[in-house]
């Protein structure tokens, strides 16, 4: 297990497994927040470094949240509020290690948002449907009727549900629980 030394800090964690299996190409995938590049064992040296730097760059623009401040997510609510939510905009909103058994929360009196930073790996579209369902609490605090039409305005809204039943299994395994 080795982290690259070849991205820059505000980077994800990369790394290297070398494969005996693997004969021509490497892969690159992602587990949790880090990205791992497996490769062949017969590429070395500055080949192989080119090889893992190239592939963790590109695994990387797929998951442009993994450091963005609250700065950017408050900028990306205001346009995703202006898109499908009426204009709903928050007060606040921020990236949350306490949120750990929801993906986010929203407190309408105030208009404070939080985000897990659990998401911080998910697809953009999938972290978007998350802030569009509360910025939509902020005109609506409950899951009536009302509420799910403006939620549904998003148009990835289901596959993102999906997404997410999967991810959530997934870091439970990662965390080891049953
Ligand atoms: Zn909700």
């Amino acid at each position: 297990m080795s982290t690259s030394p070849l991205l820059p800090s505000a980077a994800p964690a990369v790394e290297v497994r070398v494969s005996a299996r693997r004969k021509k190409t490497a892969g690159a995938h992602w587990e949790g927040d880090r990205i791992v590049v497996v490769v062949p064992a017969h590429l070395r040296g500055a080949e192989r470094d080119r090889m893992v730097d190239d592939l963790s760059r590109r695994l990387a623009r797929h998951r442009p949240h993994l450091h963005a401040s609250d700065d950017a997510l408050l900028e990306r609510a205001r346009a995703l509020g202006r898109a499908y939510v009426d204009g709903a905009a928050p007060t606040s909103i921020r990236w949350s290690r306490a949120q750990t058994a929801r993906w986010g929360s929203c407190t309408p009196s105030t208009g404070e948002i939080r985000i897990s930073e659990r998401l911080r790996a998910v697809p953009a579209w999938v972290l978007d449907a998350v802030i569009v369902h509360e910025l939509a609490h902020l005109l609506v605090p409950d899951h009536s009727p009302r509420f799910r039409e403006l939620e549904a305005r998003y148009p990835r809204r289901k596959d993102a549900d999906h997404f997410l039943e999967g991810y959530h299994l997934g870091l439970r395994t990662a965390a080891g629980t049953p």
